[in-house]
């Protein structure tokens, strides 16, 4: 049986960066620029005070100024500064010509209504003052592409005057939940039924991974109904069923997939939870559908999605694939590893700073959700057997 490794590297393969779209502002936080991004202006667009104060001439000593007028965040100042002179001024205001500082207000006396007394007479040049493009000027490239973009970068795409920008956009991916045993939320299970947990939680998973989520409503066990909801999920960028992809008489999903263009890369891996993982390709003119069929127990599809779906999601926004950084820990107690197959067990990280301990959660099986909840990491063990001793440090996937 394949490995995981060998399977990584399987999807690795088909993953490629989505092509670059133009995105309104507001959508392109999370996102990796496709372009260079150049200012339309300098920053600041005039020497401006940094404090609220008189702006004065630094070579002026004289204690006593006469106050020329008041320019405030907005105004064009409207005298030019001689010695002997002071203009009061605001944050954020531009200096008027001929000054070159600004005394902060704290350091000055309101003398009479025109006349104020500083009580510091020598700033040096430019104190308090922010020179004119000394932040950026105009026709710099500010943000070079391929950065991706926080709230910061959004403050300078919009302080430079961009109200869109060309990103690799965020992946789509479609979620369909598979299985005639499957009611939702709302409903009451009858006999031999269950709730559908794991289009919601797929669909939260996804999203959390940074992508556009859409759920498909279930699919019955049946060749018109997949057929049918297969259609709609091959328009995304990442197909993700759950169920139907192990050997039962009712696991129709790979030859519906086949029968709709889907190429095999892969089906089973030797993973504990995880094997009957399949996962295909649909080429398209202009692009290739990822499609993933991750095994309907909600373990298995959990521990599928954050090994093999989520760095595909990030592979094709532009990120690289990469899962979430594991740690290394001390496993806190003896763990008998039977091996034959990678390991992927739910377990409890303590993350005591440089002493992470992790304890393997005792659990019920793949269908365990219950035991999952009480979990915040996944801990990983290669496929060859072993008995691990309390203190064995470990690979770990924080979740
Ligand atoms: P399957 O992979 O279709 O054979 O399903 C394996 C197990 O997972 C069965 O016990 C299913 O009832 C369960 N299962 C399948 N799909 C879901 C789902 N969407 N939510 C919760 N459990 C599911
Ligand atoms: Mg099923």
């Amino acid at each position: 049986m394949l490995s995981v490794e060998a399977a990584l590297d399987l999807v690795a393969k088909h993953c490629a960066p989505l092509a670059p779209r133009r995105v309104p502002l507001e959508e392109a936080i999370g996102l990796k620029l496709a372009e260079d991004i150049a200012s339309d202006i300098n920053s600041p667009p005039y020497d401006k005070a940094m404090m609220d104060g008189y702006a004065v001439r630094s070579i002026d000593r004289e204690p006593e100024r006469r106050i020329l007028e008041e320019i405030a965040a907005g105004d064009v100042p409207q005298r030019r500064l001689e010695c002997g002179n002071a203009s009061r001024i605001m944050t954020g205001a531009p200096l008027p010509d001929g000054a070159n500082a600004v005394v902060p207000v704290e350091r000055t006396e309101l003398i009479s209504d025109g006349i104020v007394r500083l009580l510091q007479v020598d700033p040096s040049a430019g104190q308090n003052v922010l020179p004119l493009g000394a932040s950026m000027r105009a026709g710099d490239i500010v943000i070079r592409s391929g950065a991706v973009v926080r709230p910061i970068e959004i403050a300078i795409l919009a302080e430079t005057g961009h109200s869109s920008a060309l990103v690799v956009p965020r992946p789509r991916v479609a979620i369909l939940p598979t299985g005639n045993e499957l009611v939702a939320v709302e409903e009451k299970p009858g006999p031999g039924q269950i709730r559908n947990s794991n289009g919601p939680m797929l669909v939260a998973a996804a999203k959390r991974a940074d992508a556009e989520s859409i759920e498909i409503p279930v699919a019955r066990d049946t060749q018109a109904d997949l057929t049918k909801r297969v259609q709609q999920g091959l328009d995304a960028d990442v197909f993700v069923l759950s169920g139907g992809v192990s050997a039962g008489k009712f696991d129709l999903v790979p030859q519906v997939l086949a029968a709709l263009g889907v190429e095999q890369v892969f089906h089973k891996v030797a993973l504990r939870p995880g094997k009957p993982l399949w996962f295909g390709i649909k080429k398209k003119a202009d692009r290739t559908v990822l499609v993933f069929g991750l095994p309907g127990n909600p373990v298995s599809s959990l521990v599928c999605f954050e090994l093999f779906v989520r760095p595909a999601i990030a592979a094709l926004a532009g990120r690289g694939f990469s899962q979430l950084s594991s740690v290394r820990a001390k496993l806190t107690d003896a763990y008998a590893h039977g091996g034959g197959r990678a390991a992927c067990l739910p377990a409890r990280l303590d993350d005591g700073g440089s002493n992470k301990l992790v304890e393997i959660l005792p659990w019920q099986g793949s269908a365990d959700l219950a035991t999952l909840a009480l979990a915040n990491a996944l801990v990983r063990l290669p496929a060859e057997s072993r008995q691990f001793a309390p203190g064995a440090t470990l690979d770990v996937l924080p979740i």
